[in-house]
């Protein structure tokens, strides 16, 4: 017997006796890996095993493994167009965007959104397809109305996965637009925009103008709502296309991949000691 084979056996009787810690991730093959989330991400893992160790990694980095409005924090740079907002980053209650325009109909997005969207809209109609806004920005106070109003009537759970709370809404942020095919129809009919033709078409072609569906059917467990086809959130063409080209479905996700402070300073932190002599 060889002595390695020896040593080998040996290792294999005593594992038997004892219980080894599982192997660490290679943490180095995910550039997203954050030191400090470590024992957060483990137990998001133990708790969801089916889930890819890098899709593990991207969800707790942005909160996702705290579940919806437990330690809520403020949402990083408010006026930017890849601003997260749901139910673990709000806005200030005083947010207002700077650059308000109309889109029609009293509806209002945010200028570089509303410019898009409105590109948008004109290629679909021009294809003979129809659209309808049903909501656009929001005001805080508005959101909080709304909220309120669905809580005295159906009671808190059911409010909160219709409607965010107040400063939790992306239509505060002026990037969220609820499109229909159809107008004045109800929430249930709302939800056969699905069905619809404009929809699918929305898919495949909403990146390249820039807006994702931001409550997807599959992953109301991550964003904590129903399934809302109608509502498509503006984060820009760079952004979605990318998502749409690397299958990340939630915003959550790409948010934990490229935007989490956390991650930009360990990237900055890999950059400067590559360039540093040895
Ligand atoms: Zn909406």
């Amino acid at each position: 017997m060889r002595k390695c084979t020896a040593v080998f056996l040996i290792i294999l009787t005593l594992s038997a006796f004892f219980q080894f810690p599982a192997a660490a991730e290679p943490a180095g093959e995910y550039p997203h890996y954050v030191q400090k989330n470590n024992s957060r991400y483990e137990a998001y893992r133990a708790a969801n095993p089916w889930l890819q160790y890098d899709m593990v990694i991207a969800y707790v980095n942005a909160n996702v493994d705290k579940g919806g409005y437990i330690g809520v924090q403020t949402a990083d740079k408010p006026d930017s167009i890849s601003v997260l907002v749901n139910k673990n980053f709000a806005l200030p209650t005083n947010f207002v965007p700077r650059d308000l325009v109309s889109i029609g109909n009293g509806f209002r997005l945010r200028k570089e959104a509303a410019e898009q969207f409105t590109d948008m809209r004109t290629e679909m109609l021009s294809m003979g397809f129809k659209l309808y806004v049903m909501a656009a920005y929001r005001t805080y106070q508005k959101q909080s109305s709304k909220h309120s109003g669905a809580v005295s009537s159906s009671g808190l759970v059911s409010a909160d996965i219709q409607f965010a709370r107040p400063g939790h809404s992306e239509h505060q942020t002026g990037l969220a637009v609820d499109i229909v095919s159809r107008t004045g129809i109800s929430l249930m009919s709302q939800a056969k925009f699905e069905k619809t033709k404009e929809f699918a078409w929305l898919t495949e072609n909403a990146h390249k103008y820039g807006f994702i569906l931001r409550y997807p059917e599959d992953y109301t467990n991550i964003h904590g709502f129903i399934y809302e086809p109608w509502h498509w959130r503006y984060v820009g063409v760079d952004i979605a296309t990318k998502m749409y080209n690397d299958g990340i479905v939630m915003f959550e996700e790409y948010y934990g991949w490229y935007l989490a402070p956390d991650i930009q300073v360990k990237i900055r932190q890999e950059r400067l000691m590559r360039v540093l002599p040895d």
